[in-house]
């Protein structure tokens, strides 16, 4: 019968011996590495942005309950439903509730992994719906029919032949051998999807308990359209991705797009806080968050291991980690791959099963060093190992250890077996890897390192006498033993085993984790009389968190620094921050535009609208726009009054306001609010943006803080940081524009 463990090793082997696709990998992340150092190098302190990172996870996860309560309520006072679902079944169950309710017959999915972690679209399909994914990378998968082979970039194993023959097969397009022919075949497509789909189903990246709203960060739009166009939107979450506050975003979505893509910032940066609100011209009637446990009150009863609920999911450890990249992302069989899957897998999905994945590993640390948020990785993936064997060790393992203790508590046994092992050398090449070797399944594609010809003991005797100091009373004793008896008499007497269990907080989540070994939900602590899942989570997460995990800055909580001190540097001039925005808009592939007054700035709206051919544009009303589209003459979509989604999907341009331009990234910050409601500024094929000088602000933290103190607790139902048109790289990891949104953008800058 096959297991986890049978299925890794044969997918494997099977990867490993294949050369192309081990060399199609290191291609593939080879520019990722580039971009990604370059990125970090631009932090003041990539280190200082770690900690502080680490320390506000930290916080975050260690009064989960405080800050998810915190969120819900936020988000339900603007007519959000929050579903508290304890497992997958509750999750998926709920989904398919509240698709009956609408009468929901199509749906559009942006990439989730928590979808995938409960087996969303089998469900769905099940049910009879039709469930299409929208991210480039991931409907490709779907038409292939197999899972995501990395969690953040799902279709890099693919080589552009492979996807043109699939796009053949399955949609009629014709062969080509050009990245962006086959986005642009994935881009029609999907159009019609996104129109018609009653229902859009997206993850989160953060969840953000200060101002009760989701976050989701992506590069091709999919997911902004996917929560704009259908009347229902459901994002479903891990609940260990909250953070405390609004602000605390200025630090992750940075350091989430340098880790993981090699970006200064992903293209769509998009909060999420309530439905269509009054006065905004469209968005989702409903809008439902399913916060998920599913295990991880598992995981953070642990206290050892619970900063594994830190994860962002960037996928940093997966791009460094030599096992993934010769293993490949399939043979996990997990929906978290890499070094941090093979660490939370065993948690969500049962330690036995899955111990083998602690095995993958060389213990060689870049996943830890990799890590934007300083996961302990390869730390716990021992953690995994120990524990697994404490809990069930097999036959082997019982008499290996045994074997290992008694040799090693008897320095006479210990001598002879290395001695023994010295004679048995020359018989070892002879038999090495053999039938006769009995450790053949290790030895078959591995060496194992011959015996030293002299023993540390042996070493120690021949040590220059000179070096250490005599002891004075202890004559009447050979060398050895003398030695022996030196040395513990100098230590100072350690406390038993039990006593320190009882001082140490690492020893006492140390127990935890041998009494949470078991794969059934039974070791997580229940509540007493949990009358509802909320009630249910929030007890368990209470129950967990009574034993506290160790600080980052070890155990002496400090208040953490302002993100700006360690983000790249900005000029204080307005000047100097123009300057340094347009040379940020020109490596994104936008264009900046100053025009000295509306007058100009239309001029130039004029000119474009010429030279590119439009026939029809999208507006909303305001000051700068309304001044500009009513000299360009054109026929106008205005979302402002009730607009259809076909008519605003053949414009050729959408204009917009915004609210603010920040230098720091090149970034345009809109909202529902001011800049024409959810779809304008990303439906049509070129979005231009208007805005005045006086909104040129200097980074992303003062952006934030701006926006928060404008609209207090009236947030919009949606505000959304830009940076540059749509992009995707899931083909061969080569860069095409418009993969959902915009293929162009160009920033008016008046005044
Ligand atoms: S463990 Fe760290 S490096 Fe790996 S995906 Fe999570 S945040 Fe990124």
């Amino acid at each position: 019968m096959k297991t986890p463990a049978s299925e890794f090793s044969e997918s494997a082997r099977r990867y490993t011996a294949d050369l192309n696709h081990r060399h199609f990998i290191q291609k593939a992340l080879a520019g990722y590495y580039v971009k990604r150092d370059e990125f970090k190098s631009r932090f003041q302190s990539w280190s200082g942005a770690r900690d502080l990172a680490s320390e506000i996870k930290w916080e975050a996860i260690n009064h989960l309950d405080r800050y998810l309560e915190e969120f819900a309520s936020k988000i339900e006072a603007r007519g959000v439903k929050v579903f508290w679902a304890e497992n997958a079944q509750e999750a998926r169950d709920y989904i398919v509730k509240v698709a009956r309710q609408n009468n929901v017959r199509s749906i559009i999915k942006s990439k989730t992994m928590t979808g995938e972690e409960i087996h969303l679209n089998e469900k769905l399909e099940e049910e009879g719906f039709e469930i299409v994914e929208s991210d480039l990378g991931e409907y490709i998968v779907q038409l292939r029919q197999e899972p995501p082979y990395h969690f953040v970039f799902p279709s890099m194993h693919l080589k552009r032949k492979q996807i043109s023959d699939l796009f053949h097969d399955k949609l009629g397009a014709p062969p080509t051998n050009e990245p962006e022919e086959l986005t642009m075949t994935a881009r029609r497509v999907m159009r019609q999807k996104f129109c018609a789909a009653d229902m859009g189903i997206t993850g989160a990246n953060f969840v953000v308990a200060e101002t009760g709203m989701i976050s989701i960060t992506e590069n091709e739009g999919n997911s902004r359209l996917t929560a704009a166009l259908p009347k229902v939107h459901v994002a479903i979450v891990g609940i260990e991705k909250v953070l405390p506050k609004f602000a605390d975003l200025a630090l992750f979505l940075p350091m989430l797009a340098t880790a993981g893509a090699g970006q200064s910032l992903t293209c769509y940066n998009t909060f999420y806080g309530a439905p269509k609100l009054p006065g905004e011209p469209d968005g989702p009637k409903e809008f439902h968050v399913v916060l998920l446990d599913n295990r991880r009150t598992q995981l953070l009863a642990d206290a050892e291991q619970r900063d594994a609920l830190h994860c962002i999911r960037c996928g940093a450890c997966l791009n460094v980690c030599p096992i993934f990249k010769n293993v490949g992302g399939h043979s996990y069989g997990t929906t978290y791959q890499g070094p941090i899957g093979s660490v939370i897998t065993p948690h969500l999905r049962g330690l036995q099963n899955w111990k083998h994945l602690s095995q993958a590993s060389s213990l060689c640390g870049a996943c830890t060093e990799a890590c934007p948020v300083k996961i302990n990785l390869h730390h716990h993936l021992l953690h995994n190992r120990r524990n697994a064997a404490q809990a069930k060790p097999t036959l082997a393992e019982r008499i290996m250890y045994r074997g290992f203790a008694f040799t090693m508590l008897r320095p006479k046994v210990y001598q002879l077996v290395t001695e023994l092992g010295r004679l048995l050398q020359p018989l070892r090449s002879i038999i090495d890897g053999t039938v006769l070797d009995p450790l053949r399944p290790w030895t078959k594609t591995r060496s194992f390192p011959p015996v030293a010809e002299k023993s540390f003991r042996d070493l120690w005797r021949e040590r220059p006498v000179a070096q250490v100091s005599k002891p004075a009373d202890l004559s009447g004793l050979g060398n050895r033993e003398r030695d022996c008896q030196s040395e513990t008499k100098a230590r100072p007497e350690e406390p038993s085993e039990r006593e320190r269990a009882s001082q140490s907080p690492i020893s006492k989540s140390a127990d935890r984790t041998t009494t949470n070994l078991n794969e059934t939900h039974a070791d997580v602590p229940k509540a007493k009389n949990p009358s509802t899942s909320r009630e249910s989570i929030l007890a368990r997460i209470r129950e967990a968190l009574k034993i506290s995990a160790p600080h980052p800055a070890n155990d002496t909580p400090q208040k953490p620094a302002s993100p700006e001190q360690w983000l790249p540097p900005v000029g204080k001039t307005v000047d100097e921050q123009i300057d340094l925005f347009h040379q940020n808009a020109k490596a994104l592939k936008a264009d900046f535009q100053i025009c000295t007054d509306l007058a100009a700035a239309t001029e130039f709206v004029k000119t474009l609208a010429a030279r590119e051919d439009w026939k029809k544009i999208g507006v909303h009303s305001g000051e700068l726009t309304n001044a500009v589209v009513r000299a360009v003459g054109l026929p106008l979509v205005n979302t402002d009054n009730n607009y259809s989604l076909d008519a605003l999907e053949t414009c050729d341009a959408g204009i917009t306001e915004c609210e603010s331009l920040i230098a720091q990234t090149g970034t345009v910050l809109v909202s529902a609010r001011r800049s024409g409601g959810r779809a304008l500024s990303v439906l049509p094929q070129h979005h231009v943006v208007l805005a005045r000088r006086s909104q040129m602000l200097p980074d992303l933290t003062g952006a934030l803080r701006q926006v928060q103190e404008k609209f207090a607790n009236q947030f919009p139902g949606l505000l959304s940081l830009i940076t540059g048109p749509s992009r995707t790289g899931d083909i061969e990891r080569i860069l095409v524009l418009g993969a959902h949104g915009p293929k162009r953008m160009t920033i008016l800058l008046v005044g």
